[in-house]
């Protein structure tokens, strides 16, 4: 039997929709740039040939949204909705675009919380981004739904709203690359396992979160999150 010398950090779960069963989470692989509107109110262009791909921690998830801290070292958190697919089966090798719905085991809605003061200095600096994307609970989400009971439809609106104001909103279809695409091209990068979430890019719209705000999102007729950056504490 296995020893270890430290306590063993539990598995970042996901609830499945009307199951007993968790997802357990490997890696969260996000795509940046993947709405052309989004890339170009961060003053970018989609590259049509290259998504932008980065990480978060797999413990970064937040299932189920809720009150979450203001977090540490920002004073310019964003929200960015997006589409979040989970992968049921390990790749082996590359996936041709053709056969990306094999190893799809469902989708979820999330959030790519990002401290967006942080990343404009780490690109300014041509540095990475992980300080600004992979903090804890940095990507709240929704439970997955398997895609034997249901999937988004391909032009599905995508939005978020906080304080009841609509902020995003944008059909799935205004994706650059679509799920078939990245699976396909995160599978020539790494090797892609069962329990990986795939975060696919938000459209135009992000903007800062305040304590005390409340945040709603949804895939229209597929699933809804909601949440809330906790009020700043009071001062004694
Ligand atoms: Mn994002």
């Amino acid at each position: 039997m296995a020893e270890f010398a430290i306590p063993v950090p539990p598995i970042p779960l996901v609830p499945v929709e009307n199951q007993a069963a968790s997802f357990p989470v490997h890696r969260i692989y996000c795509v940046g740039r993947n709405f052309a509107d989004h890339a170009r109110e961060m003053g970018m262009e989609v590259d049509r040939g290259t998504p932008v791909f980065f990480c978060k921690p797999a413990d970064a998830i937040l299932p189920g949204g809720g009150e979450q801290p203001y977090p540490s070292a920002t004073t310019d958190l964003h929200h960015e909705v997006e589409l979040v697919v989970a992968i049921g089966r390990d790749a082996s090798g590359v996936i041709a675009r053709e056969d990306a719905g094999h190893y799809i085991y469902g989708h979820a809605l999330g959030l790519d919380l990002t401290r967006r003061d942080l990343q404009a200095a780490a690109k300014a600096k041509g540095l990475p981004w992980d300080v600004a994307k992979g903090f804890d609970r940095s990507a709240p989400i929704s439970a997955i739904v398997p895609k034997t009971a249901r999937v988004p439809d391909a032009d599905a609106l995508l939005w978020l709203s906080v304080n009841g104001q609509r902020r995003q909103a944008a059909p799935l279809s205004d994706m650059v690359f679509d799920v078939a695409d990245i699976l396909h091209e995160l599978s020539l990068r790494f090797e892609l396992r069962a329990g990986d979430l795939v975060f696919m890019g938000t459209p135009a719209g992000v903007a800062a979160l305040h304590p005390g705000d409340r945040w709603e999102a949804g895939i229209e007729g597929f699933a809804t999150l909601a949440g809330s950056i906790a009020a700043a504490a009071q001062p004694l």
